[in-house]
């Protein structure tokens, strides 16, 4: 929320109960060079509230009310820990990616 001398953003309700689960099933990931182990994303637009959380081990939460997104129930499947290996097939899909739209142009996601 934006008023004269301040914005503020926040977490609640079912996204803060999602936020909960996603930190407890996060707390044995690696920190990182600082004791921040969260990055926490805010990003306000005509269409709504993006909210993103990022763990160290790469993985990301979403929240926020942005267009008809609903949190829902917390997904653990959807919300585990990255492993290394994990983080390695991303890079390659998203490097395979780089390469179909470049020989499609017209490929689109
Ligand atoms: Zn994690």
């Amino acid at each position: 929320m934006e008023t004269k001398d301040k914005i503020e953003f926040e977490i609640s309700g079912n996204d803060f109960k999602n936020l909960k689960k996603f930190r407890k099933q996060h707390e044995d990931c690696l920190y990182g060079f600082t004791d921040g182990k969260f990055e926490y994303s805010f990003t306000p637009t005509g269409l709504g509230m993006i909210v993103s959380v990022k763990c160290t081990c790469g993985q990301t939460l979403s929240l926020g009310d942005y267009m008809d997104y609903e949190s829902g129930e917390y997904n653990e499947k959807k919300n585990r820990v990255l492993t290394p290996e994990d983080k390695e097939n991303e890079k390659f899909e998203a490097a395979a990616i780089i390469i179909i739209s470049l020989k499609i142009p017209e490929y689109i996601d």
